[in-house]
């Protein structure tokens, strides 16, 4: 097997072999083999390191030898010689995988050192001082990574440091000393010092055979793949353990010999805001680790045209070569040496969301990539971004972070803090900027954190209610900062010694986590601006153009539609806008939270005959008929699925005996009957309770009700001419009887409906697939229905047995154990929720083929959810109405 890949003058591996070679070998080989200047080396494949792990720690007997042949191959192309004592070639010893991955082993530089070989390369290079600095920097980092003499516990400082600090008291009376200043005898007293500490703390002699280091140095990358921080690193970036590291041995070129030579980092163009420019910074007389290291400040690049005009002429031809080469915005590393230019690593550059959209939009423009490939540039779960409002950068600076918690709604959001709905509304109302904050929020908070900025929790996931809220209503959002202490009854906010009452100013960042206190300004974003609230300002500048433009790309190539989950009018229009061409979730439940409305529910709840509960539903129908009405309006001839009511009932009633008291005085009815009815309609598990089509099933008059307000909304909308098409739905069917007896007391009012308002309403019914015996019957259910819409959230309560409410008290450990790579709430359980969705299409079509199929679980917003919808050739997606374009993006990157 070959485990040794040559780069140099002769080059075996390219850039497409990141798997073999790592990102770093694999494109160290590709600049060779366009003609960049770049030290020749060699790389030792991952599959050495997959062999060392399978081999309790130990190399494939065909290694050593071919690694001699690399360090020949660079003898022969360097004229050094490894070990030599004229003429010694020094190396780097450098990490690799796939991506760049920090906790991986840190970069051994100037290997091959030992006291003969330094003498060689001082006499050399004429440069005794260089020499020696190289000398100590290396027995330094080698003996803090791979011999692992490092800070323990008990000490303040790294105990190479404090034998730095130690010697400079000595010779010079202060241990703040620039290691500048240090002469060729302090260097040669520190590596003395530095190989004595090395026997002391690691009980062996600091190898001095380069040989030896260098198997040694190559030992502790592959062994920095199992250490604790890359093992973190990768878990949460779901990074598998197999892929394994490389190892990159390159010949060493200095950036410390003088001011003719340097070091530096660089972008070809600007990774924050896209900006066609030469981006980065170097250090004149250093080595690379200098530059990030921050002991020396460093200049932009753009000042190395003073400094050595010649290499940042070079340089600018680099930075066009790379582009042109690779076709992306490259992040790479560069030493001059003796103002030759040397390149060390390429990498595409990483990005934000708005530079990620320009550097696009501007690379069709310079025929550089076509729009296909402008539309993979951008990063689905990055988009939100540019939607979000956004702090003044200036500002935010100067605030602290006063708490972290999950970003879950992103954007920006400053106001003073309520800890209740109906205050944080009066104080909206007042004119004040508001930020709700909870310790969970409930339905019942819904109006406070409509009228709030943001929304700060104490507690809850991504799949909390107050999470939910922020991504449907695009409100900026941070749950779960756990460090929030939240009295209620004193209206304090506690956190790390500080206490803010209610009224007083703090602002959350929604796309980072973090809390501050005070005030920090923001701007909505101008997308946002142009699209929904048509401000022409907004729609002038270069971001709105440039989104828009991406999403013309999008709609070019998508096969896969998306709609959205919305409940009222303003939420549609805002997905319309957004280029949503539906409604593939409208949850009539929340219609019922707002305004007094909750109290006719409650009757409808509370009544002990078929009678009273008809006069309850007689005075929900307007409202419910209104709410629908102004949805097929906004929806501009689009079509909405309508869900009919879903939740069990206990969820509207109160449950403090406060408010059932409450209650009880407006309805003027003893407490004690509500307290009764609440009492009988509790369930030890609601998730499997009383609800969906149980509801209709048990009180047939609620579905002929929602039917009802559903059809008289059409007919009227049809009259005034826009064109409605409702959808309905029937929820939590598992078999096709259920579907039947809902089917048909719809058809029935359908059919009284038309003939009442004299027209033809174009209507389907259809059914949720949300419950595995569903899916498995889809042959039976798809009779009778029209679509099927799977609602993936149950799907995976059901699926896995696992409820979504109380999966994180476990989900974290079951993520940590790697059971699940991915929160199966996020992102579906492709083989197992996937499999059940792949039969009943699979059935569905059997029996209809032309049967439509969407989803409308939370997962309609998730983009690997999405890409494995198309994949399973759903007819669209659906999700919150904030969602619709980064699903838009994501449904057209599966496509092309
Ligand atoms: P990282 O993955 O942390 O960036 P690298 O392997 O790129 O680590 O090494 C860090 C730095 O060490 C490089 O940016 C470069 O400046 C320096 N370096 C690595 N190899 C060499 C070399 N052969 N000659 C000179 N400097 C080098
Ligand atoms: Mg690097
Ligand atoms: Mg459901």
């Amino acid at each position: 097997t070959k485990y040794v890949y040559l780069f140099g003058k002769k080059t075996d591996g390219n850039g497409t072999m990141k798997p073999l070679l790592g990102g770093k070998g694999a494109n160290l080989a590709e600049m060779c083999r366009i003609g960049l200047p770049v030290p020749p080396g060699f790389t030792i494949t991952t599959e050495v390191c997959t062999y060392y792990y399978a081999n309790k720690r130990t190399y494939p007997a065909a290694l050593r030898s071919q690694m001699e042949a690399g360090i020949a191959s660079i003898e022969a192309q360097t004229g050094m010689k490894f070990g030599d004592l004229e003429n010694p070639l020094l190396v780097s010893v450098r990490s690799g995988a796939r991506d760049s991955m920090p906790g991986m082993m840190d970069t051994i530089l100037n290997l091959g050192l030992n006291d003969q070989t330094v003498e060689a390369l001082a006499k050399k290079t004429n440069n005794a001082r260089f020499a020696w600095d190289c000398y100590r920097r290396f027995v330094q980092m080698y003996g803090d990574v791979v011999l692992g003499v490092q800070k323990r516990p008990n000490e303040d400082h790294e105990p190479f440091e404090t034998v730095i600090g130690t010697l400079k008291d000595e010779r010079y009376g202060n241990h703040e000393i620039e290691d500048t200043k240090l002469t060729v005898e302090d260097l040669k007293e520190l590596v003395l010092r530095f190989k004595k500490l090395v026997l002391e703390r690691a009980g062996k002699d600091f190898p001095s055979s380069p040989w030896d280091q260098l198997v040694g140095a190559a030992g502790a990358v592959f062994g920095s793949w199992m250490n604790d921080r890359a093992i973190v690193y990768r878990r949460k970036y779901n990074i598998p353990t197999e892929w394994g590291t490389a190892v990159n041995v390159q010949a060493m070129v200095y950036g410390n010999t003088g001011d003719n030579s340097g070091s530096g980092v660089a972008f070809t163009r600007n990774p924050a805001n896209g900006t066609k420019e030469f981006y980065g910074e170097f250090l004149i007389n250093a080595q690379g680790e200098d530059v990030v290291a921050g002991v020396r400040t460093p200049e932009p690049v753009a000042q190395l045209k003073n400094h050595l005009p010649g290499a940042y002429h070079e340089l600018e031809r680099i930075r066009a070569t790379l582009e042109k080469h690779f076709k992306d915005v490259q992040d790479f590393e560069f030493t001059i040496q003796e103002k030759k230019v040397y390149m060390l690593q390429t990498r595409n550059g990483k990005r934000t969301a708005m530079a990620a959209l320009k550097f696009s939009i501007d690379m069709v423009k310079e025929k550089l990539i076509d729009w296909q490939t402008a539309i993979l540039r951008n990063p689905a779960d990055q988009l939100d971004q540019l939607l979000a409002p956004v702090f003044d950068l200036a500002e935010v600076k100067k605030a602290a972070v006063i708490a972290t918690g999950l970003p879950a709604g992103p954007g920006a959001a400053s106001g003073k803090v309520y800890l209740n709905a109906d205050r944080a509304v009066a104080a909206a109302e007042k004119g004040e900027k508001v930020l709700l904050v909870r310790i969970e929020t409930s339905p019942e908070d819904l109006r406070g954190m409509i009228a709030a900025e943001g929304i700060l929790t104490a507690r809850g996931g991504v799949s909390s209610h107050a999470a939910l809220v922020a991504r449907q209503m695009g409100k900026v959002c941070v749950c779960g900062a756990s460090a929030l202490v939240i009295d209620y009854d004193k209206k304090t906010i506690t956190v790390s010694g500080q206490t803010f009452n209610e009224g007083d100013y703090l602002s959350i960042d929604g796309t980072a986590g973090n809390v501050y206190a005070g005030q920090i300004a923001t701007a909505p974003s101008e997308i946002i601006a142009g699209l929904v609230h048509n401000d022409t300002a907004a729609q002038a500048t270069e971001k709105f153009k440039s989104f828009t433009q991406l999403m013309k790309w999008c709609a070019q190539a998508t096969r896969l539609q998306v709609r959205t989950n919305a409940d009222t009018p303003e939420q549609t229009r805002v997905a319309v806008a957004f280029g949503a061409t539906g409604i593939g979730l409208t949850r009539t439940e929340h219609m019922f939270f707002e305004g007094n409305r909750i109290d006719a529910m409650r009757e409808m709840i509370l009544a002990d005959s078929l009678e009273d509960r008809q006069a309850a539903l007689a005075k929900l129908l307007p409202f419910q008929r209104d709410d629908f009405y102004g949805i097929f309006k906004a929806l501009k001839g689009f079509p909405a699925t309508v869900r009919f009511l879903d939740p069990p009932l206990h969820e509207f009633l109160p449950n403090s005996k406060e408010q059932q008291m409450d209650l009880a005085r407006k309805m003027n009815i003893p407490v004690e009957k509500i307290m009764q009815r609440v009492h009988e309609l509790h369930e030890f598990n609601p998730m499997l309770g009383f609800r969906g089509c149980r509801l209709g099933i048990k009180y047939p008059e609620i579905t002929a009700m929602q039917a009802r307000a559903v059809l008289e909304a059409a007919a009227q909308a049809q009259k005034d001419g826009f064109k409605p098409k409702p959808e309905i739905m029937i929820p939590l069917v598992g078999f096709k009887k259920e579907l039947d007896l809902q089917v048909a007391i719809v058809h029935e009012v359908a059919a009284a409906v038309q003939a009442e308002k004299k027209v033809k309403i174009n209507y389907t019914v259809g059914t949720m697939i949300e419950v595995p015996r569903g899916a498995l019957t889809a042959d039976e259910i798809a009779q009778t229905a029209q679509f099927f819409s799977f609602g993936t959230n149950d799907l995976t309560q059901t699926c896995l047995g696992m409820s979504r409410d109380d999966s994180g008290s476990f989900l974290g450990a079951y993520q940590e154990s790697e059971i699940m790579k991915k929160n199966p709430f996020a992102s579906i359980d492709q083989t197992g929720v996937g499999q059940l969705m792949g039969i009943a299409i699979q059935k569905g079509r059997q029996t209809r083929p032309d049967i439509k199929l969407g989803i409308c679980g939370e997962h309609g917003g998730d983009p690997d959810s999405v890409k494995f919808c198309h994949k399973l050739g759903l007819t669209y997606v659906s999700c919150s109405p904030y969602r619709v374009p980064v699903a838009r993006l994501a449904a057209a990157q599966a496509a092309v």
